[in-house]
């Protein structure tokens, strides 16, 4: 793997370089993940819209959230289209664009209940594979992505904060979308979904044992991103060296 860094240092833009970006909401992930993406001059995969487009199948379907059988029905042929462009993001649910409506409150509160379903996680997690093997140099990002879906990752990474930093960054982005200003709700939201995905059966959302913890508190976007490219070129040395 030593060759995926340049006689400058820098790590070179067409080597094969598969990044596992995890973590819980709020913690910056996304646009973090896409502007390292961009920085690697790799592809992106949000594996979180992925997710959301699956439950927007599912609400728009009408079934019972309990009922996870008719959840992996409903989402059995699920026709989605994911772009891995970092600049451009293209999310469509039978060729319609749903970027928008994945992003809003229906989906949030229910997606928890339906990524819970295995069924739902093994159609999507193929589909993650698949994806990663076609595009070779891409940062993947998600909640399962080091310990499930690319357990041979080149650098895993697993980004952390606070549960009120990342409320603070949520209600902060909601008020900037025109969702409204609440705190308090958005807190509990982010504790409820921590909780949620950290507690179920099937891949609980946890760092892998090789991942490289960062914590994003205290940190300004241009930090993250200064700070995870060193651990990404620190990462591939050391495997280059073993
Ligand atoms: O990243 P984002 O907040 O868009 O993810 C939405 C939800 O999708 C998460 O709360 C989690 O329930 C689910 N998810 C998952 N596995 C992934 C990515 C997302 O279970 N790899």
């Amino acid at each position: 793997m030593g060759s995926l860094i340049d006689t400058a240092g820098a790590l070179s833009g067409t080597a094969p370089l598969v990044v596992a970006m995890d973590g819980p909401s709020g913690t910056g992930k996304s646009s973090v993940s896409r502007k390292l993406a961009t920085r690697l001059e790799a592809s992106y995969l949000d594996t979180g819209a992925m997710y959301r487009v699956a439950t927007l199948r599912v609400l728009r379907s009408g079934v019972d959230l309990d009922d996870a059988a008719a959840i992996a029905v409903a989402v059995k042929e699920l026709p989605i289209t994911i772009g891995t462009d970092p600049s451009h993001e293209v999310i469509l649910l039978d060729g319609e664009d749903v970027s928008s409506e994945i992003r809003g409150n229906a989906v949030t509160k229910a997606v928890s209940a339906v990524s819970a379903v295995s069924e739902v996680r093994d159609q999507l997690v193929a589909m993650q594979r698949d994806l990663t093997a076609a595009k070779g140099r891409i940062v993947v990002e998600g909640r399962d992505i080091g310990t499930v879906v690319l357990r041979d990752a080149d650098v895993k990474i697993y980004l952390t904060a606070s549960a009120e930093a990342r409320a603070t960054r949520r209600n902060v982005q909601n008020i900037a979308e025109g969702r409204g200003d609440d705190f308090e709700a958005v807190l509990a939201d982010v504790q409820r979904r921590d909780t949620l995905d950290s507690t179920r059966k099937v891949s609980p959302l946890r760092p892998a044992q090789d991942a490289v913890l960062v914590d994003t508190s205290e940190l300004n976007m241009d930090e993250v991103i200064d700070e995870l490219y060193r651990v990404v070129r620190q990462q591939i040395s050391a495997g280059g060296s073993q």
